[in-house]
């Protein structure tokens, strides 16, 4: 919960702030970009919501903030925010929202399918939340786990106790010792099924995976995000853990694939023409040769 005393002084008017706490994850500026801005290492509010819209919006971000340090003088339907989540990206894929601190606010994803199609999929680890929660099980539940990379699996073990899901990792980002139940191995791509394929690419991580369904949703994790600053593809050199070289030549791997959107854990979302696409990741792999 924000604490009205740990209130950031670059806030503006006097109901929605950001205290102190902010951990700078972004979350809120992508959800509510009217109300949100970067001020340097945090976040605050430069407009207040005028419209039902913006205060829907808001209170989003209140909810999905992974350490609580949104909060309000004026009393709010909670409710607006909770019902929020998972909200619909496109299709069948759904933003989670709930982000976690433990994954520093890195945004996770459902996609609803019938158990036919393989079933409900989540793919990193949003915070283990009973309204979330509740709200998957109305949309089906969650039958597997796609962890991309280390850093983002957050509440797995709740989410595996809860749905039984499987979950699926790589071996070289621990998975074995994190008691997955389905462990990938190697560098090469492996089919789940008709519609989704793992691709293993270490760079950001040793054990560092992306997942393609249905040859066009591309999620990301920590690998490939939407710069809104350069508008094109990036990479996030400066959060590179294990290898630079390999996370360009992982990047090369990408170009044998068609996707139409790319769907992160951290930078922001984008959607395109197949072509675009790899126009954009053609220049990303282009730039990223260039950094040391
Ligand atoms: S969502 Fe929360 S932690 Fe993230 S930038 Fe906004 S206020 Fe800060």
């Amino acid at each position: 919960m924000a604490k009205i005393a740990q209130r950031l002084p670059e806030n503006v008017g006097d109901d929605f702030y950001v205290d102190s706490t902010c951990i700078d994850c972004d979350a809120c500026r992508q959800i509510a970009p009217t109300i949100f801005r970067d001020h340097g290492d945090q976040s605050s509010v430069y407009h207040q919501p005028e419209s039902e819209e913006e205060t829907r919006l808001a209170l989003s971000a209140l909810v999905a903030c992974p350490t609580g340090s949104i909060g309000t003088t004026r009393k709010h339907d909670a409710r607006i925010g909770i019902d929020a989540f998972p909200t619909l990206v496109s299709e069948n894929v759904y933003f989670c929202g709930y982000t976690s601190e433990s994954s520093f606010g890195a945004w996770s994803y459902l996609i609803v399918r019938p158990d036919r199609e393989g079933g409900n999929l989540l793919i990193d680890s949003p915070r283990f939340s009973r309204p979330l929660v509740k709200k998957i099980k109305m949309m089906g539940g969650a039958r597997s786990m796609f962890l991309t990379h280390r850093d983002d699996i957050a509440d797995h073990a709740a989410f595996n106790r809860e749905f039984r899901a499987q979950r699926i990792m790589h071996a070289a980002d621990g998975a074995a010792r994190y008691g997955m139940e389905r462990v990938i191995e190697g560098d090469e791509a492996v089919r789940l099924d008709d519609e989704l394929v793992a691709i293993p690419v270490a760079g950001h991580t040793r054990g560092h995976m992306v997942l393609l369904y249905r040859n066009k949703f591309l999620f990301t994790g920590d690998h490939l995000a939407w710069s809104p600053v350069r508008q094109t593809l990036t990479a996030f050199r400066s959060a590179c853990w294990y290898s630079w070289p390999e996370q360009t030549r992982s990047m090369e791997k990408l170009l044998s694939y068609d996707f139409e959107w790319v769907l992160p854990g951290h930078g922001r979302i984008h959607q395109d023409t197949v072509a675009g696409m790899r126009s954009h990741l053609l220049g990303c792999i282009r730039w990223m040769k260039t950094v040391a």
